[in-house]
């Protein structure tokens, strides 16, 4: 059998971490390696070089800055996200994605930054982030970078993140905090799945014209915010769930798969959305 050999290094600091990742082809970041080492195992990756990032100092820190964002550091594993003060006063949406994510052990060791690095179209804390705003920040071989979520997603397992770059925090804004709501997910089964689709409606506190979010996971290429789902609650608040509904069906691209039939994914895009909206009240 040819194994190719595998070199494990720890870095110290970002800098350190986006050197070593400059010095070889096909090095990768390790973060929590919930999705790495499982993908390294069925043969889809095969690094060179693992940079385990879980030893640089501030990178496992939440932290609310002057301006009131809360930045969450990119080693902070699920686990302690849903259960910080902040995120549940302020983020409650954020606790509810990240707590819906894999099992008790899992979410031990997964972090928010691997989940959307990763990419998958059925990330659940892309919900959240999505419709809480959120912004991805990373430091890579050409300098610093602040990239907008809406955006980050360019396909399953492809994002925007530059070639090297490392994801340092996931920060949200303090506008965004008192967004409540609900996130539905359907699974095959009760317990440790992936979602066959999920679907996160939100309103802000403040009410009126852009208070309204509707995100869904699992039925298109990337997770995907519906702006005009948004715009009807908008105008007409729980009273137009049935065509916020109906936007929300059409707007997503659901595929076959062993999880689930494109039909199905798109009759029950409907169904959540409606039962979120109409919960908002
Ligand atoms: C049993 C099981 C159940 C699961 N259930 C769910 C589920 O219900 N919902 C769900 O959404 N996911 C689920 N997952 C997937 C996984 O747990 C998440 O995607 C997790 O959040 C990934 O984080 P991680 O820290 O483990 O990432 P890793 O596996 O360490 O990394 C994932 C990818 O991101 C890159 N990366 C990691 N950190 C950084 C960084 N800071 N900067 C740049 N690149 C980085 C890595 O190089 C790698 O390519 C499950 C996984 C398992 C094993």
């Amino acid at each position: 059998m040819n194994v190719r050999p595998l070199e494990f290094r720890t870095a110290r600091s970002t800098a350190e971490a986006t050197a070593l990742w400059a010095e070889v082809p096909d090095a990768y970041y390790l973060a929590g390696g919930t999705d790495l080492l499982i993908q390294m195992r069925l043969g889809r990756r095969s690094p060179a070089r693992l940079i385990d990032l879980k030893r640089i100092p501030g990178l496992s820190a939440i932290e609310v800055r002057g301006d009131g964002a809360l930045s969450i550091g990119a080693c902070v594993p699920l686990g302690v996200i849903a259960a910080h003060p902040e995120v549940r006063a302020r983020y409650p949406l954020l606790a509810e994605c990240c707590l819906a994510v894999g099992s008790y052990p899992v979410r031990n060791r997964a972090t928010m930054a691997g989940n959307v690095c990763n990419a998958s179209p059925a990330a659940d804390t892309a919900a959240a982030l999505l419709a809480l705003e959120a912004a991805v920040e990373a430091s890579g071989p050409n300098g610093d970078v602040v990239l907008p979520l809406a955006g980050f997603f360019q396909g399953p397992g492809k994002t925007v993140l530059p070639a090297g770059a490392l994801v340092t925090a996931l920060v949200l804004p303090a506008k965004a905090a008192g967004c409540r709501g609900s996130f539905h997910r359907l699974s095959r089964r009760r317990g440790v799945d992936l979602a066959t689709l999920g679907v996160l409606v939100g309103r802000h506190a403040a009410g009126g014209a852009g208070a309204h979010r509707v995100v869904l996971t699992a039925v298109a290429p990337t997770p995907l915010r519906v702006p005009a789902a948004e715009a009807l609650l908008d105008r007409q608040g729980a009273a137009a769930a049935a065509q916020a509904a109906e936007a929300a069906r059409a707007a997503c691209k659901p595929i076959d798969d062993v999880r689930g039939t494109a039909q199905y994914r798109r009759e029950m895009v409907g169904v959540l959305v409606a039962r979120a909206a109409a919960a908002l009240g």
